[in-house]
């Protein structure tokens, strides 16, 4: 039997897989921890390319992962104000300009 802060781990990722040798025994923090370390690091500091402001944002709501857009903006007011410029802007300097936006990737 497992004590309330204890949990099975699945060595594989995969919850079917009741093998002996793919289970482990962990503490409910412990397990917590290890797969948010283990989907890596969550959370995007970045600056604002319109206004410069310096924002946290869930890394699946940026650029980073959202591959239709190149660069991330704090409000939709930037977007607009910065709308008439990006139209003269190519592809290349839309990536550079949200690549260089990253402040920091961190596990939040
Ligand atoms: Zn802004």
């Amino acid at each position: 039997m497992l004590n309330d802060d204890e949990c099975i781990h699945h060595k594989d990722e995969d919850r079917m897989n009741n093998e002996f040798d793919n289970l482990e025994l962990m503490e409910k923090d412990v397990h917590s921890s290890y797969h948010t370390l283990k989907r890596g690091k969550n959370m995007v500091t970045i600056k604002c390319p319109k206004c410069g402001y310096v924002f946290n944002r869930a890394r699946r709501n940026t650029h980073l992962v959202k591959k239709k857009s190149h660069m991330t903006f704090y409000s939709k007011k930037c977007i607009g104000k910065f709308s008439f410029h990006t139209k003269k802007l190519n592809i290349k300097d839309r990536i550079k300009i949200g690549r260089e936006s990253i402040i920091r990737e961190y596990i939040g």
